[in-house]
């Protein structure tokens, strides 16, 4: 037993139950308990790696993909430059980087970030000294003029609710105690289903399907801001276009284990359900794309190889390893996707 599974069940002792999303929550972002919280979690020597720990590519790219679409809306000249879940802070420090040169660009953003962890904080901060930069304590308190907003690995943090379907009702999805040990077990009431679940008869007796109620909320309010103000948004994950079956997941040193083995010692996400994402935002939306096709139509072989002219041998053969990892269909390319939201009254940003 560790401290946070302890912590846990007494919680749940107090409760009674917890729903997925209320277990989701605590495991990750309780303040004492939370894996984000205590963890030295991405990377090689962490749990798990992201894209922009890959290469620096991926951050330069989507910088100079961010830069383009400011420069298409006329160079605005002062935005909101935000970052969604930023971890160690890498991939904003190579966009940055990328970016230094555009004209222009640096003088107009104020970057902010909105990090739930404050042990990440702080390594955010020192990774980011050389810019000024502050953190969101809540979406709401946005400046009023255009936004340009990232999102990696983000939206599959946020804790989901599951439900599954018994005959014409839906049962929900909670953790309880039996004999002293943590179990999933379903609510025998029906209680509280969102409607667009009841709708979706392709799902078999038994069938379990998830919402995400956070990035629901999320993506509504930061699209409402865009359609208004301008800007762009660009979020990348790994899921789908719709929701179906249980995707829950924890990992630990770069293995899956048991989502309950370890509660706050592992990282847990779930499958984007970009589909609702989609119904919930408001400016528009692009194509869900793969990963691998977005960063090869914003020109990753042609950085890959102008990175590769001083390269040798081992940091040779890793750096084209790492534009495999990010690009093939069979690593990440697939898995992951690509979704822009733009406002209503510009053209389609490049990519798509
Ligand atoms: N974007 C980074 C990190 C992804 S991990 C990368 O690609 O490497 C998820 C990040 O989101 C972490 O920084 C975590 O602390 C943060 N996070 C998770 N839930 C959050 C929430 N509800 N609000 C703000 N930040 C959150």
């Amino acid at each position: 037993m560790n401290s946070s599974k302890d912590m846990l069940i007494d919680l749940i002792k107090a409760r009674g139950r917890l729903s997925t999303e209320e277990f989701m929550a605590f495991c990750l972002t309780n303040p004492e308990a939370g894996y984000y919280a205590k963890q030295p979690v991405f990377g090689q020597k962490g749990d798990f790696i992201t894209a922009p720990e890959i290469s620096q590519m991926y951050g330069e790219l989507l910088g100079m993909w961010l830069a383009q679409c400011w420069i298409e809306q006329h160079r605005p000249v002062k935005f909101t430059l935000l970052e969604l879940g930023p971890g160690r802070g890498t991939l904003m420090e190579d966009l940055l980087r990328a970016t230094e040169k555009v004209s222009g660009f640096h003088k107009a953003m104020q970057v902010q970030l909105l990090e739930s962890s404050q042990r990440l904080r702080e390594v955010q901060k020192e990774k980011l000294n050389k810019y000024e930069i502050t953190w969101l304590d809540e979406l709401q308190k946005l400046p009023d003029q255009p936004l340009f907003f990232i999102a990696n690995e983000f939206f599959d943090a946020l804790p989901i609710r599951q439900f599954q379907r018994t005959g014409d009702i839906w049962f929900e999805r909670y953790l309880v105690i039996e004999d002293g040990s943590l179990v999933f077990s379903f609510s025998p009431q029906e209680k509280q289903v969102p409607e667009n679940i009841t709708t979706r008869h392709d799902i078999a007796d038994g069938g379990i399907i998830e919402v995400c109620p956070g990035a629901v909320k999320i993506c509504k309010f930061l699209s409402k801001h865009i359609e208004a103000k301008g800007g762009v948004g660009l979020i990348i994950d790994y899921g789908n276009s719709m929701s179906k079956g249980d995707t829950l997941q924890a990992v630990k040193d770069h293995k899956l284990v048991n989502v309950l083995e370890t509660p706050g010692l592992s990282d847990l996400t779930a499958h984007v359900d970009f589909g609702a994402l989609v119904r919930a935002i408001v400016c528009e939306t692009s194509k869900l794309t793969p990963q691998g096709q977005f960063l090869e139509r914003i020109g990753i072989t042609h950085r890959a190889k102008a990175l590769s002219t001083n390269l040798r041998n081992d940091a040779l053969q890793l750096h084209i390893a790492a534009h495999k990892r990010l690009t093939h269909p069979n690593e990440m390319g697939h898995l992951f996707k690509v979704l822009a939201l733009y406002p209503t009254f510009v053209k389609m940003p490049v990519g798509f």
